[in-house]
């Protein structure tokens, strides 16, 4: 082994969604952390059951569970989108929310097309949104498994009308190819884009996730040699 890697902190992301780990490595740029994802654990664990009501809660109970599984200084995030106009929903069923299985491509087409029937015709200026990103860090080299930190982050912006996306006939694919999830259908409107028109970067600059990771870092950064 290289002398080097001995001073090379690493962190186990835990996520099975590979978007997420490379927007969280795109804003850490630490040549003493590494990132890893689930895969590097030597067998496949089965996922938690995110069976709390906040987003915090879902990500300490990943956090706690993945850490101790490893053993390993373990981030997690739980994530979603909040829209007003439906009283906060999907919320933390973001990732479930039209009770789709199958591909992840798929679930999110269809999870987009029950938001944007769900919000109907509501006005622009009421279809006010916010991604939300919780992000809680534990370490389980540890014998306690108290979350060292938890922060959120948040993007806010508002989705598209069935008029606004490219294409009415299939509404869920909003506009722009970048990036996962709802982001062609969440608008931001400083930007006069939607989320998934944005490059990696421009997403990362403002994203919830990119902001979670930025208030966490100086949690991590003692670890990092
Ligand atoms: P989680 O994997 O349990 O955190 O669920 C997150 C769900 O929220 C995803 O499946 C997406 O539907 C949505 N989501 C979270 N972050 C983003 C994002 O950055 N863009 C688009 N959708 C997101």
């Amino acid at each position: 082994m290289p002398l080097w890697s001995s001073s090379i902190m690493q962190i186990l992301i835990a996520t099975s969604n590979p978007h997420k780990l490379d927007e969280i490595r795109a804003v850490i740029h630490d040549p003493t952390v590494e990132f890893v994802s689930l895969d590097v654990l030597p067998e496949k664990i089965d996922e938690p059951a995110e069976d709390q009501d906040t987003f915090e809660g879902n990500a300490v109970l990943k956090a706690r569970y993945y850490a101790k599984a490893s053993g390993m200084l373990c981030l997690a995030d739980d994530s979603g989108l909040e829209v007003d106009a439906l009283n906060g929903e999907p919320g933390i069923r973001s990732a479930r929310y039209s009770n789709t299985d199958g591909p992840r491509a798929e679930r999110d087409a269809a999870n987009s097309l029950a938001l944007l029937k769900n919000l109907g015709d509501t006005p622009i200026d009421k279809r006010t949104a916010r991604f939300v990103c919780a992000m809680a860090l534990v370490d389980g080299r540890q014998d306690s498994d108290e979350p060292l930190a938890t922060v959120r982050g948040t993007l806010e912006g508002r989705i598209l009308t069935i008029e606004e996306a490219d294409d009415s006939a299939r509404p869920e694919h909003g506009r722009g190819s970048n990036g996962f999830g709802y982001d062609p259908i969440v608008f931001v409107p400083d930007l006069n884009k939607t989320v998934a028109q944005l490059t990696a970067d421009e997403k990362n600059g403002i994203s919830h996730r990119g902001d979670a990771v930025r208030k966490m870092w100086p949690h991590i950064k003692p670890f990092t040699a």
